[in-house]
């Protein structure tokens, strides 16, 4: 007999976590605000609560995906969820899922918080990665219904580092997205089809670009930072070219702008010699 699970949210993505659970064959209890969203899960042995305290109450594991931590606190405040472990998939910066951790320690409940690094469809294939914070043991023992997911990958006993991790692969996603989608309004500027220009030369060049990367982290790890093939004296110096073609061919700078302040800041501060890692640690001093 697998797990009996509780999946609180039929979003895209809750909807793609029980339609997992049901295919592995554990018991599987739904709940979502709005009754009867993704009935295709009806056909699929998944049996519908009322209302989350129904739901909660009907299985000793329970998932909860919805929208933001906002919506957490109003599906779960005031449940009694003594015995019950919480896998909170939902996301969340690394104080509210602290706070997230401390509530439910309050309402009787072990607690996993959670960071999903996939997309609906993905879930249940090798491709996707969970990452998981909280109490060791609760993680293990829940180890074998959390696999069905996705590939977990368990940071530590802080509920917060779970957070952490995925806010920190989200932000690589965006900033990676964000340096392709001005690359591709400039092209398209200029009337030459984006299709063709992504497959013959973007996608080669970032990825030979993103092999620089765990040389970087090496440095951060090792220090000191040695001289670089492309100093940012360099750097910062050809930068403006980025943004003077961006304004010519009338399309918005404001994804580049910042990294050619961090350019000059850099320069600035003595690192002119020094490669892209040492940006990082101009980075962590702006908070
Ligand atoms: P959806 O917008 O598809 O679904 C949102 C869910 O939250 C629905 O179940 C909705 O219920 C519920 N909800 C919203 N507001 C409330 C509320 N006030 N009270 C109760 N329930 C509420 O989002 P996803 O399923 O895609 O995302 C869910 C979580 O998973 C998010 O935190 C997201 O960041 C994360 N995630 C999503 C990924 C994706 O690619 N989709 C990837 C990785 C993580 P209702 O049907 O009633 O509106």
């Amino acid at each position: 007999m697998k797990t009996p699970v509780t999946v609180l949210g039929l979003g895209a993505m809750g909807t793609a976590l029980a339609r997992a659970f049901l295919a592995a064959g554990h018991p599987t209890t739904v709940w979502n605000r709005t009754p009867g969203r993704s009935p295709e899960l009806d056909a699929l042995g998944a049996t519908r609560a009322a209302t989350a305290a129904d739901a909660a109450a009907a299985s000793p594991l329970v998932v909860v995906c919805l929208l933001v931590d906002a919506t957490v606190r109003t599906a779960l405040d005031g449940l009694d969820l003594t015995g019950r472990t919480v896998v909170n998939l939902t996301n969340s910066t690394p104080e509210q899922s602290r706070a997230t951790a401390e509530r439910l320690a309050s309402a009787g409940a072990s607690y996993l918080d959670g960071g999903i690094m996939a997309v609906p469809p993905m879930i249940g294939t090798p491709g996707a990665f969970i990452f998981y914070s909280g109490p060791q043991d609760v993680f293990e023992q829940h180890r074998p219904a959390l696999e069905v997911l996705a590939r977990p990958a368990y940071v530590g006993t802080d509920p917060g580092l779970a957070a952490l991790y995925d806010i920190a692969l989200l932000s690589g996603m965006y900033g990676l997205f964000g340096g392709a989608q001005h690359a591709l309004a400039l092209i398209t500027s200029a009337n030459i089809p984006a299709a063709d220009f992504t497959q013959q030369f973007l996608l080669p060049w970032l990825t030979a670009m993103l092999t620089s990367i765990p040389n970087m982290a090496r440095q951060l790890d090792n220090g000191p930072v040695d001289t670089a093939d492309s100093n940012l004296a360099m750097q910062s110096a050809a930068y403006e070219n980025l943004v003077t073609t961006a304004q010519k061919q009338g399309v918005d700078p404001s994804l580049l702008t910042p990294m050619g302040e961090l350019l000059r800041r850099a320069v600035a501060a003595g690192h002119e010699d020094e490669g892209l890692s040492a940006l990082v640690g101009l980075l962590r001093t702006a908070g």
